[in-house]
């Protein structure tokens, strides 16, 4: 066992504190990764004060990792101690199944959380990436292409890839809407990933104020939601909703947006459920879907496209004991884009 470093969530109603922990040795198959960056996704949130119902303490969150390679085992071939690694939402999966399923596996029963879950024996805990290093299995660490700078590649490996498999997925392209809920962590790579995709898209966020961010970013038009003309103008003119938000919104307003056959899809998780009118889908055969995050393939694929495309999160970049006032921040929407957690800090 060899000591880690982090910060942990104690309780789901206390600040994180600095935490010490063990982390496994690894094995033939693992990959141990120095981690320079991890961001800090809406879910961190919402796990570490237990609003999913599925918490376990002490909880060292983070699912968007970046680092360096500081050891390999002996059966490991596809990354050699120096490369840039990166580790999103979960580091292992198929636990009950007898081959790997590298198209859907984010949807498996087997899937084993990066924190905030246990490791194949059923009870040893994962900790996530507010730490100094992390041990993980070779199939579960993406490349990151050179030209992503490491600190905004990390945001990639969970708010990246939530919104790049469901644009693929409901084929975002050259003469599709797409429509974006949010412009946060997740929001904002939505809008530079569908407009690299090709299509035709408007923010929908709660205030203009990040509008000349919007535009930056790719999208064709930004409109504030607090404003109910909004909703006139808008109705019926999207192929394809993606929602970010967080909390509560008017759901049925939001269908109300959707083209005949047009698709929302949520992936934003608010604590309470979703109450939709049925008309507001049976009036123009419309579809309310979710999406999580997606394959460790489909990862990879998206930070190739990153890299092509010249994409990658905007970033504030924090020391570690800045972490409880980013949370604040994040609840309060006044970040731009992604907080991304400097881990030489812990030191
Ligand atoms: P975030 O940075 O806080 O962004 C959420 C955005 O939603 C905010 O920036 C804000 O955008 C909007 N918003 C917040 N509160 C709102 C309210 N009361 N009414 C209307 N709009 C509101 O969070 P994130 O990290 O992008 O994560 C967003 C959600 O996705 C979280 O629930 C997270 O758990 C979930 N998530 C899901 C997956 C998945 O696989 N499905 C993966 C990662 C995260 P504006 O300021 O532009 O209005
Ligand atoms: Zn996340």
């Amino acid at each position: 066992m060899a000591l880690a470093k982090g910060y942990a969530a104690t309780d789901a109603s206390k600040p994180l504190v600095p935490f010490t922990f063990e982390r496994r040795e690894p094995d033939d198959d693992d990959i141990v990764i120095d981690i320079k960056y991890a961001g800090i996704c809406h879910s961190d949130i919402h796990q570490a004060r237990n609003e999913w119902g599925n918490s376990s303490f002490p909880m060292v969150p983070g699912h968007e990792i970046a680092g360096i390679v500081t050891a390999v085992g002996k059966n490991v071939t596809s990354f050699k101690v120096g490369d840039r690694a990166g580790v999103g939402c979960f580091v292992n999966s198929c636990t009950t199944c007898k081959t790997r399923d590298v198209d859907l596996e984010q949807y498996l029963p087997g899937l084993i959380a990066t924190y905030n879950g246990f490791e194949a024996d059923g009870v040893t805990p994962t900790y996530g990436g507010y730490s100094d290093h992390i041990v993980v299995k070779e199939g579960y660490v993406m490349s990151i292409p050179e030209s992503i700078p490491l600190d905004a590649a990390a945001p990639l490996m969970c708010a990246g890839i939530t919104l790049y498999s469901p644009l693929r997925h409901w084929k975002a392209g050259p003469g599709k809407k797409v429509a974006i809920v949010g412009m946060g962590g997740l929001g904002h790579m939505g809008v530079k990933l569908a407009h690299a995709m090709g299509a035709n898209v408007t923010v929908l966020s709660q205030s203009l104020s990040k509008k000349e961010d919007g535009l930056k970013f790719g999208a064709d038009e930004y409109y504030a939601t607090s404003d109910p003309e909004t909703f006139k103008t808008l109705a019926g003119s999207f192929d394809l909703i993606i929602c970010t938000v967080s909390a509560g919104i008017d759901w049925n307003a939001y269908l109300g947006l959707l083209k005949v056959d047009g698709s929302m899809v949520l992936v934003g998780a608010p604590e309470n459920p979703v109450p939709v009118h049925a008309f507001a889908l049976i009036a123009g055969r419309r579809s309310l879907s979710g999406s999580a995050i997606g394959s460790i393939k489909e990862t990879q694929e998206m930070l190739d496209f990153c890299a092509k495309h010249g994409i990658a999160a905007d970033i504030e970049v924090i020391d570690i004991k800045e972490v409880n006032e980013a949370y604040e921040r994040v609840l309060k929407s006044d970040v731009r884009y992604r907080f991304v957690i400097d881990m030489a800090t812990l030191n």
